[in-house]
């Protein structure tokens, strides 16, 4: 039966808000969110695993569309999971580390099967098909990003146009749908981001301990607190790739505070925001910024939860239907 209770201005703006975002995903393509010019790096499946790092890490980029010459198709995505995967391979067989130098990226599926994963990224969509099912598509499967692909009508061959993330979207719609200075419901009265069985380490946590986490939460980052609760840090997957490169993996035996030491100068940072927040804002600052997640602190810099853009494009397409895991 439907509450009585009668809706409120914000709740009211809120709704709307949601329901504009949502047309404009039903009439907008994956093709419009593409720049007029970009540049593609498609990597050979014959192509060394150890020389895809190099080529990911010389160009800024943490994933990369596969191409397989022998049969002319499309072969997955490539992203920070599959070297988290063989990492974990490592592991298992470190006395394989010299074979592990010659593995070309076509290994990685034996890689996948041999511990027991779930195999590389296969989804994809065309571009010409609205942004909505893309990003549907994206939350079926916890993708954090989908490969545009497009097939000739007479040959039937694939191309690959780009690879659309949720960064991407978001910034689309926070440019582009002016509702969504409507979102002005706290995020304390909305069912978005995570509370409850938060993943997180210390500065002296190992690697090791962080990527296991990482893994097997399926998650792409982890608040680093201090012994107060207080959030001084994030390591997150993307991380992982820099302490590899070169495939050097004794830098997988330092700690969470060595390993961050490592990142790059032009580290932008951490973004936090209170439970007071509001959709609103978080989209300006995705409209400004490249934002991938964001810290929720109380007053005193403690951990209360986190919100990654995975969420909020669940909230934005399913109206905040969550799980038992989110806030009650
Ligand atoms: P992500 O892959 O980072 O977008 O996160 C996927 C889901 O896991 C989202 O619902 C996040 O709120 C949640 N999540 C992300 N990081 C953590 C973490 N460290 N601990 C618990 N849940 C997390």
């Amino acid at each position: 039966m439907a509450s009585a209770k009668p809706e409120s201005a914000v709740e009211r703006d809120q709704r709307i808000g949601l329901q504009r975002i949502r047309d404009f995903l039903k009439v907008r393509t994956s093709y419009d969110v593409l720049p007029v010019s970009f540049r593609l790096i498609i990597f050979d499946t014959s192509l060394l695993v150890k020389k895809s790092l190099t080529i990911l890490i010389q160009n800024g980029i943490v994933s990369a569309p596969l191409w397989d010459s022998k049969t002319s198709t499309f072969a997955g995505l490539l992203t920070t999971s599959d070297y988290l995967n063989l990492i974990q391979y490592y592991w298992q067989n470190p006395e394989a580390v010299n074979r592990i130098d010659q593995f070309k990226l076509n290994s990685l599926r034996d890689i996948e099967k041999a511990i027991g994963v779930s195999p590389l990224e296969t989804i994809s969509i065309r571009p010409t098909r609205p942004l909505y099912e893309a990003c549907r598509r994206m939350l079926e499967t916890r993708a954090r990003r989908i490969p545009l692909v497009d097939y000739d009508d007479e040959t039937g061959r694939a191309m690959v146009v780009s690879v659309v993330t949720q960064y991407r979207i978001l910034k689309f719609v926070a440019v582009n749908v002016h509702e969504t200075q409507l979102l002005r419901k706290p995020l304390k009265h909305l069912k978005l981001g995570t509370y409850k069985n938060l993943e997180t380490a210390k500065m002296e946590t190992p690697v090791f301990e962080v990527i296991h986490q990482l893994v097997n939460c399926n998650i792409s980052s982890v608040p680093i607190l201090n012994s107060d609760g207080v959030v001084t840090n994030v390591f997150e997957t993307v991380d992982v790739i820099t302490l590899i490169k070169g495939a050097n993996y004794d830098e997988l035996n330092l700690n969470v505070g060595e390993a961050l030491q490592k990142r790059s100068e032009d580290f932008p940072g951490i973004y936090t925001c209170s439970i007071e927040d509001r959709l609103d804002t978080i989209f300006d600052t995705i409209r400004k910024s490249r934002v991938h997640r964001l810290v929720i602190i109380d007053e005193d810099s403690r951990l209360i939860g986190i919100l990654t853009l995975s969420d909020i494009l669940e909230y934005i397409l399913l109206d905040g239907e969550g799980d038992d895991s989110k806030i009650d």
